[in-house]
């Protein structure tokens, strides 16, 4: 059976950070904003500073063994997380890190699916290692470059979250008909005027034949797919034959 979320339930994700600055933006605005307002998502910023014990409110250390670059301690991340888990229980804790799964739409599916997240972001060298030991239930990476901290990685995971969860978009159905979610690339798409300059839009689409301007989408997918992302077809091909075998 598929697995669907409690929609009674809006999603919350707490997301534990030393520069909560850096995510007034990206959460100020567009689908993000109006999520939180129509109530369909809560998104709490905590600063990991107020969690720590340190009469300056540090939240970070040299390395041992004289490695270059500061490590954030492990006892503010552990307290912010208790002081969370304390109040409702979390289905994932996630830790956002360069070597960890590569955050794909396969993964902001089966999130939208859960109830309460919360996402640690590093800084500096990252995270003392025994937090990703002992606290964090799965770690992801949003592409193999390294930036200056966990607080754009967050952003982005909670945007491709949020915008698939039921009330978030205006149309409901448009996130669904995006690329990667069937395994291929969107077809394009065009808008009034029907001709600039003599570039003109395709006659099917305005044709008015759902039947034909359906066959267009899918056909102009896959041939989409074939030229720039080769690589999703073949994948698309194993997952077949694995099944059938
Ligand atoms: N020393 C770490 C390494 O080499 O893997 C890089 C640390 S990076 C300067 C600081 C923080 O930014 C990381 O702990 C992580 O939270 C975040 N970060 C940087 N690049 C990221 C990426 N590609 N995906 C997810 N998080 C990233």
């Amino acid at each position: 059976m598929k697995k669907s979320r409690n929609f009674a339930v809006k999603m919350r994700i707490d997301i534990l950070t030393v520069m909560p600055e850096l995510l007034d933006s990206p959460f100020g605005h567009s689908i993000l904003k109006r999520a939180a307002m129509k109530g369909v998502a809560e998104i709490c910023v905590h600063n990991l500073r107020d969690f720590s014990d340190d009469k300056h409110r540090r939240t970070d250390d040299y390395a041992f063994g004289g490695r270059a670059g500061m490590v954030m301690t492990v006892q503010p991340i552990d307290a912010a997380i208790a002081h969370l888990k304390a109040q409702r229980t979390y289905d994932e804790i996630i830790y956002t890190s360069p070597d960890g799964e590569l955050f794909a739409q396969k993964a902001a599916n089966r999130l939208s699916l859960l109830n309460n997240i919360i996402i640690l972001c590093g800084h500096y060298k990252g995270v003392d290692q025994r937090v990703r030991e002992h606290l964090i239930t799965k770690e992801y990476s949003i592409g193999d470059y390294v930036l200056t901290g966990g607080e754009l990685p967050a952003a982005v995971m909670v945007d491709c979250i949020v915008r698939l969860l039921p009330g978030a978009m205006s149309d409901e159905t448009s996130a669904l008909t995006d690329s990667f979610q069937d395994g291929l690339l969107s077809p394009p798409v065009y808008t009034r005027p029907a001709e600039y300059n003599g570039w003109k839009v395709p006659d099917i689409l305005m044709g008015g034949n759902e039947r034909q301007i359906n066959e267009w989408n899918e056909n102009a997918a896959y041939e989409r797919t074939a030229l720039l992302r080769p690589d999703l077809l073949e994948e698309q091909t194993l997952k077949n034959t694995s099944q059938s075998s």
